[in-house]
């Protein structure tokens, strides 16, 4: 028999130690057969189908199924709470005892095999384990996407084997609305998750599943059990006319309650310190239940599917003192609810049930007031992890700075947790090598002995998708076969090595060709690593095109994809090298074009001549000659669109301050959301235009400043939207409300940023919009692209109408060593890794050892490191020389610098005649920067010439035609 694999710590058994084997199928000829007993269920007849067809595939010979034919060797299926355990032999019914979830035990020696568990389900995964160790994989549903190993012979080495689950829980949640998907159920048992569905429907009952049920339905329970949705929105609107107080108080009044997916009304939750209201939920609740007597049953508590909590004084007296965190705003009163739900289901009247309990939106964190009943297993949802790395990447700032927490709090209470997982939701149609990091997480979740996971899926064979959500639904699953297959096997191996897995499963997945794609899928892997972004729910499709911002990356990446394809053995493998491929182009690629279109799109800010006078109107000259910047784009589940109500926004600054006019149209209606009162951050939920900006010295912060048609503000600082923290940057606000549009004119102080702006200095700057559109809903839309946080897709906007003076002044552009253009003649720098950088000159004269660095740059994602060696090295440009009427002939130079060295800054004219000199002894460990002014009038020939003496880090030069009052007093004379 061929060997598995994947052995790994689970498997007590050694097969070079067993000498005789229960042989099922020998030289192509069946000897065994599969019994059923006369009582068996529909599990153990499609456990014994199933064992009995591929059996068939790999041996050429089906295993007979029924009653004992007389064969001598059989395959028997052992429930061990049923009477059939009591006469298997000890050391068999020892090792059953330690059974525990839906495992199981396979027991193998001459007379045939006994697959024995707790339950149906455990004996249809022991009929799959028979079929792994001999070789088969189905790495996703669908006939073509298994793996069968030819062998005429078909033996089970003898031993007693036990198999537990490392997680009880292992759910594949099929969202989209896939229909009837039985390639995928069948992909699911065989890989060892559960099937989770709530219909009864006896079609069903041979994958053995976990029935399931709850969701946003708070108010439909407190109206009744209603099967159509109009009968349930009719009975809660019966039931609020006649006790309003059941209703959620809202803003004073009591309103309905229900999910407003698909209308603009503003609901609430219902009154739940009401008493009637828990009982009238759990009276619905128990209606339901009863439908599932005697079924393993999960029931989920959750809220309605939005943030607005009844105001009432008994309900706000549950919440207690609120907590700092939103996130955590109703987790007390939540819980008031799930504890009474739990105390009055979680009784022997439903032996079956098993309780969840949501902890989502602002209720997601741990209660401080109340213990959660320990009975009920919350389901994290942890909207905003990176997915890219893994929860517990120390260098992921937002899962290490939050999300981590939040699972290990819950831990910490005592409260067994599994998740509902956002896979879906990522940048793209979510191709993204992250399959490592999500093992790493199931690692973790195990480490902290979690329940399980809920990973959100769509089922390949669906065909109900509708037409805009097709290419997703079809597609997520081949784009993630690894994640999914990975997710079934350490499920059961939990501590197998993910590196061994990874290569014999891609291995076969891909024959011959792995090898070209296992480079392939690295350098996809680095490029995200590299570019130090982070991918979470609502992470905008652009993130992958800033991922292949490095030169030749794209074309490497379709090199190995072609080698690929050379290599591939058969048309199958062809095929899903191709999906690849088409995967590649569809998300990297067109996100690459599109980051390059965006980048070239840079606004120019207008210096500004005169006052500015704060008023929110737009007389002063500088704002007449601002360029005025209306392209601004929303993106939504249809994709990214220009925004309906169009917004313009204008950009002038100062030494010491920026400025910004926004307009924005309002609908026909001229109507706007203002309801930001007493609590500012609920600015958000207003008609409202949003700041986002960064400098080189903010070390990739970036301030956010909201501002809605009252004059209301909020104001942060951080580095993604998940942490933020409260700040103050003395804004100076004043905007203007007209039927038709609204404007505001702001003046933002620069002092807590930088020392002061300079013309020439680029800032990265992102402006957002909400706006109420005439049918209810808010459209949220920006200058980039419809994003709004994530500030290293931030627009530049250059300050002043100069051009700049240098190119790859940051030298991102990194590129192989330009050879030198005479015959013979060799390039005496030392380039390591055969990079180098993008218009720079290296001198040959004189050279040093260059090395382009990735880790620790003072800005963008690279930097240099040269080494002199002694002597000096020489790094020059020419430079785009200002016109003359534009020509002060007063340069203003800054660079960042770091190490041990001598440096020297001069402008180099015709005839190798140098202007200025700042020159400086460097020695620090930290990025710092160097500045000074150049004094030179030549209009031929210039360049910036950077001589190095030592070991020297440097980054972001700096250089830019200084306005004449600009001049330091010190260098006026
Ligand atoms: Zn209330
Ligand atoms: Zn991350």
């Amino acid at each position: 028999m061929k060997l598995n694999c994947f052995m790994t710590g689970i498997m007590a058994f050694s097969f070079s130690a067993a000498l005789s084997a229960a042989e099922l199928v020998s030289g192509g000829k069946a000897k065994a057969s599969i019994l059923l007993s006369a009582d068996a269920g529909a599990v153990e007849k499609h456990a014994a189908a199933e064992l009995s067809a591929y059996v068939g595939k790999i041996t050429g010979a089906a295993l007979p199924v029924g009653t004992n034919q007389g064969e001598k060797t059989t395959v028997e299926f052992v429930l061990f709470n049923s009477p059939a355990a009591k006469s298997l032999p000890p050391n068999i019914q020892e090792k059953a005892s330690e059974i525990i979830d839906d495992g199981f035990v396979i027991a193998s020696d001459v007379s045939g095999i006994k697959i024995i568990s707790n339950s149906q389900r455990g004996l249809l995964y022991g009929a799959y384990r028979l079929l792994k160790d001999a070789g088969v994989i189905w790495f996703m549903p669908g006939e073509e996407n298994e793996y069968i190993p030819q062998n005429a012979d078909f033996k089970i080495a003898d031993g007693v084997r036990l198999f537990n689950p490392a997680f009880a829980q292992r759910r594949f949640i099929l969202n989209g609305g896939s229909g009837y998907t039985p390639d995928t159920y069948d992909w699911i048992v065989r890989n060892g998750i559960q099937l989770y569905i709530d219909q009864l429907d006896g079609k069903y009952a041979k994958w053995a599943p976990v029935y399931i049920g709850g969701g946003h339905e708070m108010t439909d329970l407190l109206a009744g059990n209603y099967p159509k949705s109009e009968q349930r929105s009719a009975a809660a609107e019966k039931l609020f006319a006649e006790h309003p107080e059941y209703f959620g108080l809202y803003k004073g009044q009591r309103i309905m309650g229900g999910n407003p997916a698909h209308s603009s009304r503003i609901f609430c939750q219902p009154c739940t310190s009401n008493p009637e209201v828990p009982a009238r939920i759990l009276k619905s609740t128990k209606e339901i239940i009863s439908r599932y007597e005697g079924k393993e049953y999960i029931r989920i508590l959750c809220n309605d599917d939005h943030m607005n909590w009844c105001e009432c004084a008994p309900c706000k007296a549950l919440d207690g003192k609120p907590p700092a965190e939103e996130n955590g705003l109703y987790s007390n009163r939540w819980w008031h609810f799930v504890n009474f739900m739990a105390q009055n289901l979680l009784s022997k009247d439903y032996p079956n049930l098993k309780l969840h309990a949501m902890v989502y939106q602002n209720y997601r964190l741990v209660p401080e007031n109340i213990k959660p009943d320990p009975r009920v297993a919350v389901i994290v949802c942890p909207h905003q992890r990176c997915y890219i790395h893994s929860l517990n990447d120390p260098a992921c700032f937002p899962n290490s700075a939050k999300y981590r927490k939040m699972f290990d709090s819950w831990h910490a209470a005592g409260v067994r947790s599994t998740t509902f997982e956002y896979h879906t939701n990522l940048p793209g149609n979510s191709y993204l090598p992250m399959e490592e990091a999500w093992v790493r997480d199931l690692k973790y979740y195990h480490s902290i002995h979690m329940e399980g996971f809920g990973l959100v899926t769509r089922a390949p064979d669906g065909k109900t998708y509708i037409e805009r959500r097709k290419y997703l639904g079809k597609n997520m699953w081949p784009a993630l076969w690894q994640l999914h297959w990975l997710t079934g096997y350490f499920s059961w191996n939990i501590d197998a090595d993910y590196e061994k897995v990874a290569e014999e499963i891609n291995s076969k997945f891909y024959g011959s060709a792995w090898k070209h794609m296992k480079i392939y899928r690295r350098t996809l892997r680095e490029a995200v690593e590299l570019s130090r972004e982070h991918m979470y729910y609502g992470s905008p499709p652009i993130l992958l095109g800033s991922c292949m911002d490095r030169p030749g990356l794209v074309d490497h990446l379709e090199s190995l994809l072609a080698s690929a394809e050379k290599a591939a053995e058969s048309p199958l493998i062809l095929s899903r090298i191709q999906r690849e491929k088409g995967y590649f182009e569809k998300n990297w690629k067109t996100q690459y074009r599109n980051y390059l279109k965006d980048k070239d799109n840079r606004i120019a800010a207008q210096k500004r001549k005169e006052k500015i006078v704060i008023d929110g109107l737009d007389r002063e000259a500088d704002w007449k000659n601002a360029k005025q910047v209306y392209n601004f784009a929303a993106c939504d589940s249809s994709g990214t669109h220009a925004a309906r109500l169009g917004s313009i926004a204008r950009v002038c600054f100062d030494e010491e301050n920026l400025y910004f006019f926004l307009e924005g149209k309002k609908a026909k209606n001229g109507k706007m959301v203002l309801e930001t009162s007493g609590d500012p951050k609920k600015i958000f939920s207003d008609s409202h235009f949003e700041i986002f900006l960064t400098c080189p010295a903010m070390k990739g912060e970036d301030y956010q400043l909201a501002v809605n048609a009252k004059g209301m503000k909020y104001q942060t600082t951080g580095t993604t939207a998940a942490a933020r923290k409260e700040t103050d940057a003395k804004p100076e606000i004043a905007v203007r409300d007209y039927p038709d549009l609204w404007c505001a004119e702001i003046r933002i102080p620069v002092k807590n940023f930088t020392p002061k702006i300079l013309t020439g200095d680029f800032w990265n700057i992102n402006i957002a919009r909400a706006a109420l559109l005439e049918n209810g809903k808010l459209e949220f839309s920006s200058w980039c692209n419809g994003i709004f946080h994530g500030n290293t897709l931030f627009r530049q906007v250059m300050m002043g109408t100069q051009e700049p003076l240098l190119k790859n002044p940051d030298f991102e552009v990194v590129c192989a060593p330009e050879q030198p253009k005479e015959k013979n003649k060799r390039n005496t720098w030392i380039f390591m890794d055969d990079k180098s950088v993008a218009n720079w000159i290296f001198s040959n004269a004189n050279p040093g050892t260059l090395t382009v660095k990735t880790d620790t740059p003072a800005s963008g994602k690279v930097y240099l490191h040269v080494s002199s060696g002694g002597k000096y090295s020489f790094i020059d440009q020419f430079i785009r020389i200002p016109e003359k009427d534009k020509n002060t002939g007063i340069y203003a130079f800054r660079m960042m610098a770091r190490g041990k060295a001598e440096l020297l800054v001069r402008l180099r004219g015709p005839k190798t005649k140098y202007y200025g000199d700042i020159a400086i002894k460097i020695d620090s460990n930290q990025w710092f920067p160097v500045t000074g002014i150049v004094r030179c009038d030549e209009q031929v020939q210039l360049a910036l010439s950077i001589r190095i003496k030592g070991e020297l880090d440097i980054d972001d030069v700096h250089l830019s035609m200084a306005d004449s009052e600009e001049m330091p007093d010190s260098s006026k004379h």
